[in-house]
């Protein structure tokens, strides 16, 4: 088991060693989901989410 930082919030991140590359981690803090982008070094990166701050124009 290894730990990285969370690239939005920098608290721990806990990475399994069964996860591999393209795995989705949740960041327990701030709730971000996460994707595994390199295993060596642990690289994670934000997955882009859809309309979670910007309003829909209908
Ligand atoms: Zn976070």
């Amino acid at each position: 088991m290894q730990t990285t930082q969370c690239p939005v919030c920098s608290s721990d991140i806990i990475i399994e060693e069964e996860s591999s590359e393209k795995d989705l981690v949740n960041c327990l803090n701030c709730g971000t989901e996460l994707e595994i982008v390199t295993l060596h070094p642990i690289l994670l990166s934000p997955l882009q989410e859809e309309s979670e701050k910007e309003s829909d124009n209908d």
